[in-house]
Formats: structure tokens, C-alpha cells, sequence
């Protein structure tokens, strides 16, 4: 986007011909929200509550969990937040809650999975949620990371719902995930999409290995057919399908994840205001038009040059 485009977003994310694309920030920490908030984010589309307690040993309890949620969401009294469950295992260990070890973490007992052994410690930090919805004033909904089968999304959106949490999401992470996107949504209140672990796990690529970083490209054709899979679901159903993955950030692969269908975008502070000027200088069919090009291609420089202004 050219200076004078960024100048023009004015905190609402949509298109130049007025199709909703929400714009909102990743956040970790108070400080983090406080950038987004700064930086003109509409709301949160996730805060990896996991950020909170990479150094604790042991569990914390509600009240600490309450505590801490609510000084990260306090900045977005009256505007929708979306609370992740922690995102335990593999890159993120937590003291008191990673598995023993494992031979392919990045493919063992993670995200949510950590949940179906110790569901107590889920419900406790849903309760913890529940109330930092209350002290914050945010409008919160919880979602799930690491979530494979439709059954897993079930089992979770019982379960927030039961903590009296209105909406109940799950993260699209995992390639069988975004294959059934239709039939999770049917089940959920909406979804988003992790494109750093869907990259990873579509393309077996260690996300965290510089000698297969360019597998890892979110403008792999591959990666954006499994997200318009997404988008369709979206569509089909009418409810929500955001991307909060590093692709959100991108402010021209913004524009395609629009003409894709995915509803919201969300990113780290830095981003927010270019993603929203470079949606305000589209239309929703220029949004679509470079989808069908980058859809056609055949490698991430094809995808790159077939959206090129
Ligand atoms: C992702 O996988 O794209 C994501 C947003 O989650 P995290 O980076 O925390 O794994
Ligand atoms: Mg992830």
C-alpha cells in the first residue's frame, strides 16, 4: 500500500465497495494489546493465553488466570475478543502441562489434545475466561487449538458453552480440519485459520527449520486451495472463518484471502493499518479476481506475479 492509501483506513476493515473484513490483532501479553488497541485494531482475533505462563511450573489458579486474562483484554472493553485455549506441546511447552517425551512433538499430544487427558484443567481456564469476560467488559469467545475431526470441535463447544461462554470456536490448523471446514461449522460458531501450522502440516514442513522455509510459503498454491475450502464453508454457512496465521499479515495475500471468503484477519500490531488500507483500496470482485489468478497457478512466485498490481 502507497502512503497516501495508508492515510485513508479509517479503523474499519472492509473493502472500498463496503464488504466486511474484519481487521483485528494477535496479542500475547498486556503490552501487545495495548499495540493493537494503538494501532487501530477492531478487535482481538487471538491471544495465545499460553504467552502468559511459558516460565511457570506449576498451574495457575483461576483467580491468577482471571487476573491475567483480564489485563490483556482490557484495552477491548465493548469489542470482540477471541481467547484461545492453551496451545501446549511442541514449540510451546508448558511445565505443567507437557507430555513426557515424544518421539515427533510436532506431531503428538498437543493444542487441545492435551484437554482430552486432563479436561479439569481446560474447565479452569475456561471458568478463568468466563470471568475475565466479566472484568474486562470484552466480548469474548474462546476457540481451540490443534483441533483434527469434527468430533474434537464438538467436544470442545460443549464444553465452553457449559461455562456459560457464548461462542465456541476452533482453530483450522490441521489439513483433515480445513477438509471438513463445512461439517466443523456446522458444529461451532466459526473458525480460524492457524496457516503457520497449516502450512506445516500440509506440506510436512517443520515450521521451525530454515532449510524448509520455502514449503512453509503461505503463497503456495496448495495452502490457498485448502483455504478456499475454508472460505466456500464460510460462505455455505454463513458463519465466520478468520486467518490469524503470519498470512494475514501479508497486505496483498490479504486481499486474495478476501476474495477467498475468510471474514476476518488478524495479525501482529506492525501490520493492522497497512492490511486495512490495502483492503480499502480493493473491491470485493478485485478481491475475487486475484483469488481465481493465484488459485491457478502452479508455485508461490506464479502466485505471487499473477497478483501483482
Ligand atoms: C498458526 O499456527 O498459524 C497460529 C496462529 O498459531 P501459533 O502460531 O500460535 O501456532
Ligand atoms: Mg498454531
Amino acid at each position: 500500500a502507497t502512503v497516501a492509501q495508508l492515510a485513508e483506513w479509517n479503523g474499519t476493515g472492509a473493502t472500498s465497495d463496503g464488504h466486511r473484513v474484519k481487521v483485528y490483532g494477535n496479542v500475547g501479553s498486556p503490552a501487545d494489546a495495548r499495540a493493537a488497541a494503538d494501532a487501530g485494531a477492531e478487535g482481538v482475533g487471538l491471544f495465545r493465553t499460553e504467552f502468559c505462563y511459558l516460565d511457570a511450573s506449576d498451574e495457575p489458579s483461576v483467580a491468577e488466570q482471571r487476573a491475567a486474562y483480564t489485563a490483556v483484554l482490557s484495552p477491548f472493553r465493548g469489542k470482540p475478543v477471541i481467547v484461545r485455549t492453551l496451545d501446549a506441546g511442541a514449540d510451546k511447552p508448558l511445565a505443567f502441562l507437557s507430555p513426557e517425551a515424544e518421539p515427533n512433538p510436532a506431531l503428538g499430544v498437543r493444542g487441545l489434545r492435551v484437554a482430552f487427558d486432563r479436561p479439569e484443567v481446560l474447565d479452569r481456564q475456561l471458568e478463568a475466561i468466563a470471568g475475565a469476560a466479566v472484568d474486562s467488559g470484552a466480548d469474548v469467545s474462546v476457540m481451540a487449538p490443534m483441533v483434527a475431526t469434527v468430533e474434537e470441535a464438538a467436544w470442545f463447544a460443549v464444553r465452553v458453552r457449559a461455562a456459560g461462554i457464548a461462542r465456541a470456536g476452533v482453530m483450522i490448523e490441521i489439513p483433515a480440519a480445513a477438509l471438513s471446514a463445512r461439517e466443523i461449522l456446522g458444529v461451532v460458531d466459526f473458525v480460524s485459520v492457524g496457516t503457520n501450522d497449516l502450512a506445516q502440516y500440509t506440506f510436512a514442513a517443520d515450521r521451525q527449520l530454515g532449510a524448509v522455509a520455502q514449503l512453509n510459503d503461505p503463497w503456495q498454491p496448495g495452502l490457498l486451495r485448502l483455504l478456499k475450502l475454508i472460505g466456500d464453508a464460510a460462505k455455505a454457512t454463513g458463519k465466520p472463518a478468520g486467518v490469524c496465521g503470519e498470512a494475514a499479515a501479508d497486505p496483498r495475500l490479504a486481499l486474495v484471502l478476501a476474495g477467498l471468503g475468510l471474514t476476518s484477519l488478524s495479525m501482529n500490531a506492525p501490520a493492522i493499518r497497512t492490511v486495512g488500507a490495502s483492503l480499502a483500496a480493493a473491491t470485493l470482485a478485485d478481491c475475487e479476481a486475484l483469488a481465481e489468478a493465484a488459485l491457478v497457478t502452479s508455485d508461490p512466485a506464479a502466485a505471487r506475479a499473477a497478483t501483482r498490481p
